[in-house]
């Protein structure tokens, strides 16, 4: 027992929900996206593991040349753009694409005059009111861009969905409605689906589609689990027990004596707390995978432990595995009783958590 725990990161499954994703995504091509250390996965390390996906995108400037300094040759996308000249020169130096969402963009493609450095995705705000032109504004951007003295590489259009894992797909269609509209007549390539998107079939792909949580071997969807879409998790986690302790009736475990013994039981300390990324949020009754049975946790979640109620399950003592989540313990289910997302749990992993591959 080296570390007391551990993400133990299955590039395997990494690689085989990619593949997943292609045949669902049939004709289009897949941009892997690996934003906030690949949804907490290692940035560098999973995008080495799918050296084979089209194209990469990433949140941030950073992000796109630690992949760069890596040796990734593939497209490099970055979905915000860049905001100031040097960062614009250093993405040129990089060769990484560029999200154009607003004006101030376009102005910084004019004052350089080479955007003929850069392959370039003008967004579309179709509904989320996040980021892009708004349909009626699009068109005097994409004027500009394509009246820039030095023409773009390539030039492509996107949007985002805001509701993409909602069963109906009412709002979806509205979205996809207003982009088909805004760039009616345009010859060019487009990209709209998230993991979302794609996995429910609502909509129809585009040319490029843009899957992140589904990589990672989750479900964006709140009322099914990766399995369902024959994806395999990435990340195990995975602490160890530190000790087990008879607590009787009428004991009350953790901070608060939040929890009291309703009948004597076997309670487990595992190292793994909100100092590691399982958040205070967790709930009583958040399962814990003690020897393939689900153990509910107990009382609060400190900065380095949490409490499960191991009553009734053989043979756990001080060593024994303890999973947070992963395989054979859904991320999706444990996020229901945290009352957040997988996405939120998968990015939060600290850092004094290591990652190793599996
Ligand atoms: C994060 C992000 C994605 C990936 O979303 P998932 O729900 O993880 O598939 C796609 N497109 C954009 C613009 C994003 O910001």
């Amino acid at each position: 027992m080296s570390g007391l725990i551990r993400a133990v990161i299955d590039t395997q499954a990494l690689r085989h929900n990619l593949n997943v994703i292609r045949t669902r995504a049939g004709r289009a091509k897949v941009i892997a996206v690996v934003k906030a250390n690949a949804y907490g996965h290692g940035l560098v390390s999973s995008a080495l593991a799918i050296q084979d996906a089209t194209a990469f995108a990433v949140a941030r400037l950073e992000e796109g040349m630690s992949l760069r300094a890596a040796g990734i040759t593939a497209p490099i996308l970055l979905l915000e753009g860049v905001f100031s000249r040097s960062q614009l020169e250093d993405a040129a130096q990089d060769k990484l694409d560029l999200v154009i969402h607003n004006e101030r963009q376009i102005e910084l493609l004019e004052q350089t005059e080479g955007a003929g450095r850069f392959t370039l995705w003008i967004k579309i705000d179709t509904g989320m009111n996040r980021l892009g032109f708004a349909p009626r504004d699009f068109a005097p951007a994409y004027k500009r861009i394509r009246m820039l003295r030095s023409a773009p590489k390539k030039l492509r259009l996107m949007t985002h969905l805001a509701c993409a894992d909602e069963r109906d797909g009412d709002s979806t269609r509205a979205q996809l409605k207003r982009f088909e509209e805004a760039i009616h007549g345009l010859n060019v390539e487009t990209s709209i689906l998230n993991s979302a998107g794609l996995l429910s079939g609502v909509a129809p792909g585009g040319d490029w589609v843009r899957p992140g949580l589904a990589l990672y071997g989750a479900s964006p969807f709140s009322d099914s689990t990766a399995a369902d879409f024959g994806l395999r998790p990435v990340m195990t986690l995975i602490s160890t027990i530190i000790t087990v302790r008879e607590v009787l009736q009428g004991e009350r475990v953790g901070y608060g004596g939040a929890w009291t013994a309703p009948r004597d039981s076997r309670i487990a300390i595992v190292a793994a707390g909100y100092g590691d990324g399982v958040h205070r949020s967790f709930a009583p009754g958040t399962p814990v995978l003690v020897r393939k049975q689900r153990a509910p946790l107990v009382g609060r979640v400190s900065m380095d432990m949490i409490a499960v109620d191991v009553t009734g399950i053989p043979g756990v003592e001080v060593g024994t595995a303890a999973t947070l989540w992963g395989e054979g313990l859904p991320v999706e289910e444990v996020a229901r009783h945290a009352g957040t997302i997988p996405y939120e749990l998968l990015c939060s992993v600290s850092q004094r958590v290591p990652l190793e591959p599996h």
